[in-house]
């Protein structure tokens, strides 16, 4: 049983001795446990934090634990009442190659559904997030201009898709002239910045010349501070990520812009929330799924993976996640379906 584990606290960006590669006998499945065979692992950007051990809403993996992370699993072996061997299930599996479960938070697969591991993105937490995010925070209106950043990545992406849907126009902001191109032209969207460009503040406020309505953040930092002054009144900002900042050790150097910010929120009227996609809306995921499914199968939401093959090859790509190396749904093959 191959196991990634956390071999120390990343200082800054995670590097590869960070992680260690170990081997391990594979589990033994005791009475009411099921042994999961790892066929797709998810990489999330959640996972960086993970490896920190400063204060958040989890606990941090410990040193020499295996890393956490959600899973496609095969039901290998069952002395579960509700499992047979074969079942397709969604877990919370880590970065191995198997893993032993009581059954708790494992979620099983339709068999119909093809692509299991979309379990992991559009019908799975991203989907969930992007879903509620927008429209239970961020309660799009037709006509409205909503602007979304990581906007080819698995949560972006479908912001932008579904606040097309909900009739309103959308710009992405992504890395890359290959990523715009994508969100235009496949996506659907009305525009997408390359954050990398220059001009990043004027090239936005020429693509949202009603000002922005809806700002979905997913990476902060920069990006935020081009968005800020075309925020409308009575605009809504859900808080999903701040990805840009994930890999900080510090508070960027001054100036202090936390008034700038405060006086905005306050003579706008803007409505800035954060949210736990689980915590907040793990309840509401069969409503979720009731809505994306259709949207699916119809081809009104398009959806790319990024698969990368190899347990060995996680730590590269999960490094290059922090970087926008993916393209799509980070998700790596780990073992045959
Ligand atoms: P993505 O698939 O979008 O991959 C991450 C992307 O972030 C990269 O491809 C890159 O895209 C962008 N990025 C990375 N570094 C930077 C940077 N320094 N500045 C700007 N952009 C950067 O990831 P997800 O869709 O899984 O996650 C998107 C966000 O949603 C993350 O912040 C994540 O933490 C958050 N999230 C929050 C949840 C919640 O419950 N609140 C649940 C799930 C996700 P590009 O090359 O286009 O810049």
């Amino acid at each position: 049983n191959r196991q990634i584990t956390l071999a120390a606290r990343p200082n800054g960006a995670p590097t590869p001795n960070d992680f260690k590669l170990v081997e391990s006998p594979v589990p033994t499945p005791s009475s009411g446990e099921i042994l999961l065979r790892t066929l797709y692992l998810s990489l999330d950007p959640y996972m960086r934090g993970r490896m920190s051990d400063a204060k958040s809403y989890a606990d941090p993996v410990g040193i020499g634990e295996v890393m956490v992370g959600g899973s496609i699993c095969r039901v290998e072996v069952s002395n579960h009442a509700d499992y047979v061997q074969g079942d397709l299930v969604v877990a919370f599996g880590g970065w191995q190659d198997y893993s032993v479960s009581d059954g708790v938070g494992v979620i099983k697969l339709d068999k119909a559904m093809p692509n299991p591991s979309y379990g992991l993105g559009v019908l799975g937490m991203p989907g969930l997030t992007a879903y509620m995010g927008l429209l239970d925070i961020g309660a799009p209106q037709v006509g409205e201009t909503v602007v979304v950043a990581a906007a080819t990545g698995a949560v972006g992406s479908l912001v932008g898709q579904i606040a097309k849907l909900k009739g309103c126009t959308v710009v992405g902001i992504a890395g890359g002239q290959e990523k715009c191109d994508y969100a235009v032209n496949e996506l659907g969207f009305d525009a997408c910045i390359d954050h990398r460009s220059t001009g990043l503040e004027e090239q936005l406020a020429q693509a949202c010349p009603a000002g922005i309505d809806i700002y979905y953040e997913n990476v902060g930092g920069k990006v935020f501070d081009a968005v800020l002054p075309l925020l409308n009144t009575k605009a809504r900002v859900p808080l999903c990520g701040l990805i840009s900042q994930y890999n900080a050790t510090a508070l960027p150097a001054g100036p202090d812009r936390i008034g700038l910010l405060m006086g905005n929120i306050l003579v706008k009227r803007i409505k800035m929330q954060g949210f736990i996609v689980f915590d907040d809306y793990g309840h509401r995921y069969s409503e979720f799924q009731e809505a994306m499914v259709p949207w699916l199968m119809s081809g009104q939401i398009k959806y790319k993976e990024d698969k990368v093959l190899g347990l060995e090859n996680a730590v590269s790509s999960f490094i290059g996640l922090l970087q926008g190396d993916n393209f799509g749904k980070l998700v790596v093959q780990v073992g045959p379906e």
